[in-house]
């Protein structure tokens, strides 16, 4: 049997997504230990011990344990975490020592560094997903330390294999960091359509409480690079004086609170308060009856590496209107699912949502497609996928440092 320590370091799959630094990774690494756990694999996910009373080891369910490794005081920033990479790294070797394991997946930088260290300690083979990349934020204006970009650079020359969601980002790794394109896997995450999939729009509506007319969703974090202004703009210079927008998430990182302050000044400024309604972060499952309550999705986002949402979306039959950034390219067929917008004007997205919410049979067509491009996406497959990796590479000598 193969057996895996999954770094989660800065984050844990058992925290709910869309609120502080809980994201997209968090639904990642918990879909995929389910996955791998279903289908055999040993799997142990560690991530930094958050709080006090964490119980040292959860087991989720066969064969998927969780440990929370202590490594500084519980209630540190995700800006304060990196002076306790070692220490973490020091209490998985620990564990490891105790237990081996096969390979080692690390996920974000943070915990590539850890698992970069770990995998020379014990001479395991490290597989990365890097979910966000310093020098793809900074070129989208969000510019992140330089320690940061030395750290992500040296990793990923060392790294036996890097996961990339999609084309998009393996581009990326191969021209901002010199990855060597034969340790490049692309590995697209999946999403859950026993919960996930089309289903009754006016129902949905009911269910939530929500006024049935023309509905806009956004879902996310509530920080400047998801774009949520851009949303409240994009309603304000709407044809529709009718639609109504609903924001699902919470303020996320150190600028979170001050993104929810310009969200809230937005909507006061274009009079909008009867027509937007927040709602905060909802369990992950739970999210498929407000994608199904909507006309169109909007993902306005600076950059994107792979994009849950959009297709998480796509996957309850609802076209999306996203950015034309990252892997919402890969997830959105302009014209087809939804469609893509070149530009960070709320008007742009504006008028691709008026002709949707004018045109029902055109979305409800796209909203087809969008259901079709979805199914090509499983977690399942995605799991099947990293089991075979793992196999491969707990049989090669893993690779040296450049
Ligand atoms: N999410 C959630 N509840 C919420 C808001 C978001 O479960 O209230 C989930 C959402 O379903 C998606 C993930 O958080 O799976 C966000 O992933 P995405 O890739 O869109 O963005 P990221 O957070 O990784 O930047």
């Amino acid at each position: 049997m193969t057996s895996v320590a999954v770094l989660s370091l800065h984050t844990s799959p058992l925290a709910l997504p869309g609120v502080g630094d809980s994201g997209g990774m968090n639904v990642y690494v918990r879909e995929l230990a389910g996955g791998l756990g279903r289908a055999g694999v040993d799997v142990r996910v560690f991530t930094r011990r958050w709080a006090e009373d964490l119980p040292e080891r959860v087991v989720v369910e066969p064969g998927v344990e969780v440990v929370h490794v202590a490594a500084g005081p519980p209630d540190l920033a995700k800006e304060a975490l990196p002076p306790v990479v070692d220490e973490f790294a020091h209490g998985v070797a620990v564990d490891i020592e105790r237990r081996p394991v096969d390979v080692l997946h690390a996920n974000y930088w943070l915990s590539a560094v850890a698992g970069h260290d770990l995998k020379h300690r014990i001479d395991l083979p490290l597989v990365s997903t890097f979910h966000t990349l310093a020098r793809v934020k900074a070129d989208s204006g969000d510019p992140e330390p330089e320690s940061r970009v030395a750290a992500e650079s040296r990793v990923i020359g060392c790294c036996d294999t890097i996961c990339a969601s999609n084309t998009v980002e393996a581009a990326q790794l191969v021209e901002l960091y010199g990855a060597e394109p034969t340790r490049i896997e692309i590995v697209p995450p999946g999403v859950d359509r026993a919960f996930f999939s089309p289903g009754d729009r006016a129902g949905a509506r009911r269910a939530l409480g929500l006024v049935d007319r023309p509905t806009v969703l956004f879902v996310g974090r509530i920080q400047p690079l998801k774009g949520p202004v851009i949303a409240v703009e994009a309603l304000a210079a709407m044809r529709n004086r009718e639609a109504q927008l609903i924001v699902v998430g919470g303020p996320s990182g150190v600028d979170g609170d001050e993104e929810w302050g310009r969200l809230l000044e937005a909507v006061d400024r274009n009079d909008l308060r009867s027509r937007v309604r927040f709602v905060p972060a909802q369990p992950h499952h739970v999210l498929s009856t407000y994608y199904r309550s909507a006309d169109v999705v909007v993902v306005p986002s600076r950059s994107e590496s792979f994009g849950l949402v959009a297709l998480e979306a796509a996957a309850c039959g609802r076209p999306v209107v996203g950015a034309a950034v990252g892997g919402l390219r890969t997830l959105v067929e302009h014209g087809h699912t939804g469609y893509l917008v070149d530009s960070r004007a709320p008007a742009e997205f504006a008028a691709r949502i008026d002709d949707l919410v004018e045109h029902p049979a055109r979305a409800a067509a796209m909203g087809r497609a969008a259901a079709e491009l979805a199914s090509g996406f499983s977690w399942s497959t995605t799991s099947a996928r990293l089991r075979r990796l793992y196999a491969d590479l707990a049989l090669r000598t893993p690779t040296r440092c450049a």
